[in-house]
């Protein structure tokens, strides 16, 4: 077994429930390539078993305090865990995440489920060393059909790791028919944003369906998701993004499910909205859920003026009691920052808006306290006066 020596800094974060182990807390290196080592501290103290990723900043990221081996048997258990935890969720639908990264023990590994089909990211090079075993407890535990590989993400650069779709189990489908809360939705696991669909906001997406009502907007739309579940309440609803192809997909998924006062347009949602006020149309219910507007730390000034000129428009162009359903992605805007940008959209607004409820990211996409970067969703359901 290759040891890696951390310095004391590096046990105590560690100690305090956080996987990662940092490049520069590292005083020793291990001596082999990629993959599971063990961990010491400063005076050869035992502290675990970690993955070796020797061109992260992320250098190790820890697995157990145990010293066990990391094989198949040890894969099954945290996949079994992991799966077991998704199971008493009673989730209402075919689609979940089932492994969650850090916050199932299972650093760097993104596991979502579509119906028989497994969408999986690899997100570190001491995980990719595992490949063959991890791939085979998913199969033992999930039974899919097909295990599709969504490794073309950027993260993957930075630990030496090629960017590839790749099939690595059955048959994938290139659309799979998934249900969630009674809505139909087609995902598209090979050609879609992320791995597929954004499986994150299903709970949101339920409770904005609940509160929805006359003229309802999905803004930044994907393929329907929000207006699908709009639309069993709205008497109309317009879903705007500004791809082609997440709206033919938010057509065909209108159809599915016999909606035919879905609207879509393909649109910049800056410019729609902005549209909208100088026709001074109004709506009952708003869902704005864009994409991560700050990716980098030193992007959060920027973002959070674009988070503010949507909310800013969208609150424009509310009726009275009108309901706004509002969310960020970005890990790098606070819970604080959100509110806060929140606060000046509606002193900009110039009316009352009431806070109705905090949202979040769905139980699936579990939060671990001690891990701050598992929890990135930030949510609001609003009203105007
Ligand atoms: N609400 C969706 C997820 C949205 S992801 C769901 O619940 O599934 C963000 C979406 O915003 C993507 O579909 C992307 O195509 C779209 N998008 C990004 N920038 C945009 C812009 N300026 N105008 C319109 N759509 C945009």
């Amino acid at each position: 077994m290759y040891v890696a020596r951390v310095n004391r800094r590096a046990s105590a974060r560690w100690r305090r429930g956080h996987p990662w182990i940092f490049r520069s807390d590292v005083i020793e290196p291990p001596a082999g390539p990629p993959g599971p080592v063990g961990v010491i501290g400063e005076r050869g103290d035992f502290l675990g078993m970690g993955l070796w990723s020797p061109l992260s900043q992320i250098s190790l990221r820890m697995l157990t305090a145990q010293e066990t081996a990391i094989d198949f048997g040890f894969w099954v258990a945290r996949v079994r865990a992991a799966a077991d935890y998704r199971e008493a969720l009673g989730i209402e639908g075919t689609a979940c995440r089932v492994i969650h990264g850090e916050a199932d023990h299972l650093p760097s590994l993104i596991v979502d489920r579509y119906g028989e089909t497994v969408v999986v990211q690899l997100l570190s090079a001491g995980l990719e060393a595992c490949r063959s075993d991890v791939l085979a407890a998913l199969i033992e535990v999930l039974a899919p059909a097909g295990v599709l590989a969504r490794n073309d993400v950027g993260v993957r650069r930075a630990e030496g790791l090629g960017e590839d779709i790749e099939l690595l189990y059955g048959t994938v489908p290139d659309i799979v028919e998934v249900e969630e809360s009674g809505i139909r939705y087609q995902v598209a696991p090979r050609t879609g944003q992320k791995t597929g669909a954004f499986l994150d906001q299903r709970e949101n997406r339920k409770r904005a369906g609940e509160l929805s009502h006359g003229n309802a907007l999905d803004c930044f739309s994907y393929h329907g998701s929000f207006a699908l579940h709009l639309a069993k309440c709205a008497a109309a609803v317009v879903a705007v993004d500004s791809s082609g192809p997440a709206l033919a997909r938010a057509g065909d998924n209108a159809a599915r499910n016999g909606f035919w006062h879905i609207q879509l347009v393909e649109a910049n949602v800056f410019d729609f909205l902005r549209a909208q006020e100088t026709a001074r149309v109004r709506y009952d219910t708003i869902v704005v859920d864009p994409p991560a507007f700050a990716k980098r730390r030193d992007a959060v000034d920027q973002a959070l003026r674009a988070y503010k000129e949507v909310n800013l428009r969208a609150m424009k162009l509310l009726s009275a009691g009108g309901i706004l359903a509002t969310f960020s992605c970005s890990h790098h805007v606070s819970a604080p920052l959100f509110r806060e940008m929140l606060e000046s959209a509606a002193a900009d607004a110039q009316r009352p808006i009431r806070w109705l409820e905090t949202r979040g990211q769905a139980r699936d996409h579990p939060e671990i306290v001690q891990i701050p970067e598992s929890a990135y969703l930030k949510g609001a359901i609003l009203q105007a006066e």
